[in-house]
């Protein structure tokens, strides 16, 4: 179980997150990522090994958003791998995941009954795709989000992006810890009080 750190604020989330994902370097992880959302759309940048791998791809591939969400992992479905590195998106939605989402396969077998594809072996990846298969369906944000919670067994913190909804993040926890900390008009999330060390002393 590895480090979240999302950020729902008023200036670059990017260096801030990276600030963040070391102070959680402490806890050991194999791979590393970040996604924002900007304009309306989301974009990430993920890299397998150590943080500093993650930092050159974004010195060559910056990526601009207030609202962000930074994770690093330590596998435990899937290879370190890029592809099974978190945030895992869509189109529509972009999440970072600490645990272990036990029924996971039943949930890819029957995403993939409805002609979903997956690039990766993650656990995670799952609750990606059913997130957007419900927005898919039409499903609001907040309800598809519950909906994707209700199929869950295991242990998670998640936190959500959403396209289109450039000041909306979710977050979320069963058996897993996870931190909402306060600040001057912004709030963040954190996988523990370490990760908004920098970022807040008034946390939930
Ligand atoms: N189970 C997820 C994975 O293997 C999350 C692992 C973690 O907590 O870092 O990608």
């Amino acid at each position: 179980m590895c480090g979240i750190v999302g950020i729902l604020g008023n200036s670059p989330a990017v260096p801030r997150m990276m600030d963040s994902l070391k102070r959680l370097e402490y806890r050991g992880y194999d791979s590393a990522g970040v996604a924002t959302a900007s304009g309306g759309k989301l974009d990430r940048r993920r890299a397998p090994g150590k943080l500093s791998a993650l930092a050159d791809v974004l010195a060559n591939s910056p990526l601009e958003g207030n609202s962000g969400i930074g994770h690093t992992r330590w596998a435990t479905h899937g290879e370190p791998t890029q592809n099974n590195a978190h945030p895992h998106m869509t189109e529509r939605v972009a999440i970072v995941h600490n645990g272990i989402i036990e029924n996971f396969k039943v949930l890819k077998d029957e995403l993939i009954a409805a002609k979903t594809s997956f690039e990766g072996d993650t656990d995670t990846e799952v609750v990606a795709r059913l997130m957007t298969h419900y927005l898919d369906n039409g499903l609001a944000p907040r309800a598809a989000f519950q909906e994707t919670l209700g199929r869950l067994e295991g242990a998670f913190a998640l936190c959500v992006l959403v396209a289109g909804e450039d000041n909306l993040m979710f977050g979320a926890r069963e058996g897993s810890p996870l931190v909402i900390g306060l600040g001057e008009g912004e709030n963040y999330l954190g996988s523990d009080a370490m990760a908004l060390a920098g970022l807040s002393n008034q946390l939930i």
